[in-house]
């Protein structure tokens, strides 16, 4: 049996896959089982936070593991106090940490605070949460619902959960507040949604307003966090101070961790929340790791280079390539080219991968890119190269 055969007799089939067969990968690089090599710009979506073969990522993975990749959260777990204590003072922000092990547990675990919070604080409970329009929160049934894409809430997974209401823009989210909301849940940049950052003024205005109406802000940071924008957090390049935020993708490098900040730690209470897996031995001493790598790579100014490097080459190819785009879109290392039709996104997408070079698709017609935030000045070269004989066979 092929491999893509194994697959399709075994594995659920819940994703349309391409099926090149990866077997090694060195930075931005990833090589298939026949030694091809392709430039990655997509980090198995912002999750390859610090490229593929990191040797202190995968020595730091290796060492811990041969000491103890778990036990349960009824001990206490040194990198896991470390790492929250790293997540914290790299924030500025006061708060405390809980560890989970995806983006979708991590919001759960936000939504759980917040209605505890709105259970706890006022005389009449509160319990909505809103979200925005073309947002992206998780496939869990809750976070689903969180989701504002009508697309995601079919009805072959209903019930769902009450108590989430979408809005289409920042500005519409004062008049969706009633005396049941507790919470805004919202990305600041969206990133399934088609790579759309929201302007910094209108966020700070409603973190203020909702700071006044004491309405929770949570900032669902699991694509935007971990120096994808170029700050640790997308809120602190946004400069406001959200009650609870979330954080998954690039945290581990690629060991699956999620987690939660809030700077209202008494909330949760032993017995109201966990994780089996949560926090553990393996996926903290990752985290640890790339914190290391990069916030060294933020200090000394060379994830700042790289960030404007790639912004450089993708305005440049946008500009060449007008009729193929409207638009170039994003922050730091999330970045788009909004395509001006869903079939020219198709292409673009079929064309770079043909010149073995891995982008990603973002809402209905816009081209993702999502490098690894240590790639080469020559990796991004190469890339471009590739994107340029993509576009040009068009
Ligand atoms: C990817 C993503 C999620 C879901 O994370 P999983 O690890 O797939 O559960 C949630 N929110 C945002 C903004 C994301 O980009």
């Amino acid at each position: 049996m092929t491999l893509e055969e194994l697959d399709k007799q075994y594995v659920l089939q819940t994703y349309a896959r391409d099926y090149t067969n990866f077997v090694k990968g060195v930075g931005a690089t990833l090589y298939d089982d026949e030694g091809n090599d392709y430039i990655d710009f997509a980090s198995g979506i912002a999750v390859n936070s610090v490229g593929h073969g990191n040797e202190r990522l995968t020595n730091a993975i290796c060492e811990q593991a041969k000491k103890i990749i778990h036990i349960s959260n009824l001990q206490v777990i040194e990198p896991q106090a470390k790492l929250a204590e790293r997540m914290t003072k790299l924030s500025g922000y006061d708060m405390g940490v809980f560890f989970a092990n995806s983006g979708a547990e991590a919001n759960e675990g936000a939504i759980k605070i917040a209605r505890k919070y709105g259970e706890t604080q006022f005389e009449k409970k509160r319990y909505k949460v809103i979200t925005l329009e073309h947002s992206f929160h998780g496939r869990t049934i809750t976070t689903v619902k969180a989701t504002g894409q009508e697309s995601f809430h079919t009805p072959h997974f209903s019930p769902y959960p009450d108590g989430f209401g979408y809005v289409p823009t920042i500005a519409d989210i004062d008049d969706a507040i009633d005396d049941e909301t507790v919470a805004v849940l919202l990305e600041l940049v969206q990133g399934e949604g088609g790579v759309q950052p929201f302007d910094k003024q209108e966020v700070q205005q409603l973190a203020a307003h909702l700071k006044d109406k004491k309405v929770l802000l949570i900032i669902d940071e699991v694509q935007t966090g971990v120096y994808r924008t170029g700050e640790f957090l997308a809120s602190n390049l946004y400069e406001i101070e959200p009650d609870i935020i979330t954080l998954a993708k690039g945290l581990g490098g690629g060991v699956p961790i999620g987690a939660v900040m809030t700077k209202h730690k008494e909330v949760l209470k032993a017995g109201d929340h966990g994780s089996t897996f949560g926090g553990n031995y393996l996926s903290t001493a990752a985290g640890l790791a790339v914190l290391d790598i990069l916030s060294e790579a933020y200090e000394n100014g060379r994830l700042h280079e790289t960030l404007i490097y790639f912004e450089q080459k993708l305005q440049a190819a946008a500009q060449q390539h007008s009729e193929l785009f409207e638009q170039e879109v994003g922050l730091g290392l999330m970045r788009g080219l909004r395509a001006k039709s869903a079939e020219i996104q198709g292409k673009v997408l079929k064309a770079s991968m043909k010149e073995r070079l891995i982008v990603l698709k973002a809402g209905r017609n816009t081209v993702r890119f999502l490098p690894s935030l240590t790639i080469t000045k020559e990796e991004i070269d190469e890339g471009f190269r590739r994107f340029e004989t993509a576009l040009s066979s068009l």
